[in-house]
């Protein structure tokens, strides 16, 4: 006997376990199965995101920014300190409490919200028959439900001759327990993660090369943000090569040696370690039984429409493995809108106001398009910006670097995209996202009082701006 659910969600990341608390606060009878396994052995529900993702790259980030200020910058404050060291297993020790308190937590709040929770992997069949085979051994278990919820997530992408090995050779989730500062570290693709991980490494000491395959540095940034924020980086050392075509990567004696073609030219490098990070795939092996009715996409998504429904009845999908962008509120939005949906209520994303951001630093964050994409559809529109280099409150605190850049219809003034490049760029991007979300104009931003003094003033120069009237900028 296959016990019967309303609801059934396979993958427990922040688009899986956000679908089932919602579903169950919903009143509908919840499972949800996840394969995650943290280090200690146990279920670790939180997907890619909590476990080997979001947050232990932010704890790293967080850990190694302390470091490098103490180093670097608490001297203009007058504070010296001599022989400052960075214990590597400490941090890394640190990251993992964060990731194991984190994990525990979703598990409470799947009890307490009476998700019935499997630690295995999930399978569907015809007619929503899900068998689940679990990972602490046992039999395997046959569920059914009305609604199953796809959520399986993300693997990084790998590149032809060049293998992960674990130690050498890494994806993100080796570039997150390397166990000392590896003297060189190369990376390949200066994407999101590539600067997130390479920024980490590189302020603990590493020698970071980047080779980017694009000849453009971050090319889906706006243009004048992916400049300002090329111009800093190299300033923080790191070595950001453009247009360079990864051949091959092996390693040998301890050390990677790989060939590169930059500009036509063929060279070795070699590196103690080498991240690869080029992008990621939908994560679909061993989740669709042939007869299960839902379709893939020729890039290996589940193809779902706009409101996540696949090919199959009564079966939707989330998260990394459909399309859009692959963010952790992302995937989040989709599960609560999909638990909405199959409780009868109404739901939609609004696909256009997804903040994105880039915890570098200064961090870099967005909210709508960029000034290529208006330029690309023919669209009018003014532009407004301010520099943090003339916010009172950025330069008391030493972080006068990066701007704020502002994008309005040209004849409605309505915004269209909001580009920061600064100190908590992650945070100020909201106000600029809820502005969005309600269709606000540039004027809207100007009028509103912004504290003083604030990083957020720059956001209100830079809409005075777009109507030429900033106060503390040259118009
Ligand atoms: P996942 O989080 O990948 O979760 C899928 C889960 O499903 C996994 O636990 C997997 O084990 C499980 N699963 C898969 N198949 C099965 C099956 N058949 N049965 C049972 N379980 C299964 N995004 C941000 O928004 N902000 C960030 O700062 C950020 N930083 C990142 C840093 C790194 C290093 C990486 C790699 C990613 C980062 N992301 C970030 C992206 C973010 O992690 C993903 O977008 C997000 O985790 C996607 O959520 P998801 O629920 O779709 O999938
Ligand atoms: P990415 O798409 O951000 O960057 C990949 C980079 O690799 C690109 O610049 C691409 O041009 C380059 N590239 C591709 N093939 C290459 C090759 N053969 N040689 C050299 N360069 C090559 O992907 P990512 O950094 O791997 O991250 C994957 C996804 O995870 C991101 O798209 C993002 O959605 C998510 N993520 C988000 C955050 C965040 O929100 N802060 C952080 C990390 C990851």
């Amino acid at each position: 006997m296959s016990e019967k659910f309303d609801v059934i969600v396979i993958g427990g990341g922040p688009g899986g376990y956000v679908a089932a608390i919602r579903a169950a606060q919903l009143g509908l009878k919840t499972a949800c199965i996840d394969a995650f396994t943290g280090k200690d052995g146990k279920a670790a529900p939180g997907g890619t995101c909590l476990n080997v993702g979001c947050i232990p790259s932010k704890a790293l980030l967080d850990s190694s920014k302390h470091f490098h200020h103490l180093n670097h910058d608490y001297k203009a404050h007058g504070i010296s300190v001599e022989n400052a060291a960075i214990d590597v297993p400490a941090m890394i020790a640190r990251k993992d409490g964060v990731v194991k308190k984190l994990t525990g937590g979703v598990s409470q709040l799947l009890k307490g919200n009476k998700v019935a929770f499997y630690h295995g992997k999930g399978k569907l069949g015809a007619g929503r028959k899900v068998t689940v085979t679990p990972l602490d051994g046992g039999d395997d278990v046959t569920l059914s439900a009305d609604n199953v919820i796809l959520a399986s997530g993300s693997v990084p992408i790998q590149i032809p001759n060049i293998e992960f090995d674990g130690e050498h050779i890494v994806d993100n989730v080796g570039a997150l327990d390397f166990d000392h500062v590896p003297e060189t570290l190369g990376v390949i693709g200066a994407g999101v993660i590539g600067l997130e991980l390479g920024s980490v490494w590189s302020r603990l000491g590493a020698k970071v090369t980047m080779l980017e395959a694009l000849p453009d540095f971050l090319a889906m940034a706006d243009i004048d943000v992916a400049k300002q924020a090329a111009r800093e980086f190299k300033k923080q050392k790191l070595d950001i090569r453009l247009g360079a075509m990864v051949q091959s990567a092996a390693v040998k004696g301890g050390k990677v040696n790989v060939t590169v073609e930059i500009k036509g030219k063929e060279s070795e490098m070699t590196f103690d370690r080498l991240l690869v990070s080029v992008g990621r795939k939908p994560y679909t092996d061993g989740l669709l039984e042939e007869d299960s009715g839902v379709s893939l996409t020729g890039r290996g998504q589940i193809d779902v429409d706009d409101h996540c429904r696949t090919s199959a009845p009564g079966v939707w999908a989330i998260g990394d493995c459909v399309r859009g962008p692959m963010l952790a509120h992302k995937a989040s939005e989709e599960g609560v809108a999909v638990a909405e949906l199959i409780a009868g209520k109404h739901a939609h994303i609004h696909f256009d106001t997804v903040p994105w951001v880039v915890y570098t630093d200064p961090e870099i964050a967005w909210v709508g398009k960029t000034e290529q994409q208006l330029k690309e559809e023919g669209i009018e529109y003014k532009t407004g910006s301010f520099p943090l280099a003339a916010n009172g409150r950025a330069l008391a605190g030493g972080q006068g670097t990066g701007l704020v850049k502002m994008l309005a219809d040209a004849e409605t003034d309505q915004i269209l995209g909001v580009h920061i490049f600064g100190a908590n760029a992650s945070e100020l991007v909201s106000e600029c996202v809820v502005a969005m979300e309600f269709q606000g104009c540039s004027e809207d931003l100007a009028r509103i009082i912004h504290a003083h003094p604030t990083l957020s003033e720059a956001i209100h120069e830079a809409a005075l701006h777009l109507d030429g009237r900033a106060i503390h900028r040259g118009n």
